[in-house]
């Protein structure tokens, strides 16, 4: 079952009745108005290419995003080409992923996912640790999961466990910042209250206009990266 173009296409066994085949797509009512969600808002997410970059005039590619031929890594539209190498490598603006993965749309998002998670767990676990030496804020805990609900937990952040959506790694630098800052606010101020907001801004003088953009990447939590 697919949606293209706001059209549904079904294969089905040539014995099943048009009823059955009714019922099945009305099982799958929630999973063809979310796909439709995401081909509505893919032309909103602000990617951010600066002028002299190949990709400055490409409008964002939802499709393509969509089959893993391309990605978005650090807010930036990334193509994901077959290379000859055992696991996923990003070079020039590019993510190569091995040859065998390439193969068809799930194990290129598999392979795709493997990056992100990779990128998350080193780049933004260092980029989470040097913020907390700054403020001297030590977490028990750094951890990136398939969350979607939250970019970072607040709840679990009162706790001292930083839990991130490992899509974070997706996110431009200034976004990333903010999420890693409102995690750590959190182990000092539990709730979204005035001094909780007042430490944020402090550290993220830019936390309205993050907050704000942070909502137009929330369509990448639509994709699925599991094998
Ligand atoms: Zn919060």
């Amino acid at each position: 079952m697919r949606l293209d173009n706001d059209v549904l296409k079904v294969v089905a066994n040539c014995f099943l009745s048009e009823k059955k085949l009714r019922q099945i797509i009305m099982q799958n009512v929630d999973w063809i108005n979310a796909q439709k969600k995401v081909s509505a808002a893919a032309v909103a997410i602000p990617l951010k290419c600066e002028k002299d970059e190949p990709n400055a005039h490409e409008e964002p590619d939802w499709q393509s995003i969509v089959h893993g031929r391309k990605t978005v890594v650090s807010g930036r539209l990334t193509n994901v080409l077959a290379g000859t190498c055992s696991k996923p490598y990003a070079e020039d603006g590019v993510l190569y992923i091995p040859e065998k993965s390439y193969q068809n749309k799930q194990s290129r998002l598999f392979a795709i996912g493997s990056y992100l998670k990779r990128v998350a767990s080193v780049q933004v676990a260092e980029e989470a640790a040097d913020f907390g030496s700054k403020v001297a804020l030590c977490p028990l805990k750094i951890a990136f999961g398939d969350i979607k609900e939250y970019w970072v937990n607040c709840s679990a952040a009162s706790k001292r466990v930083l839990r991130f959506d490992f899509r974070i790694a997706q996110l431009p630098q200034n976004l990333r910042n903010y999420v890693i800052v409102h995690g750590f606010a959190h182990m000092v101020y539990p709730i979204h209250d005035g001094e909780f907001w007042n430490y944020v801004e402090k550290y993220a003088p830019d936390f309205r206009e993050c907050s704000s953009a942070l909502k137009e990447y929330n369509i990448l939590k639509n994709l699925s990266y599991k094998d």
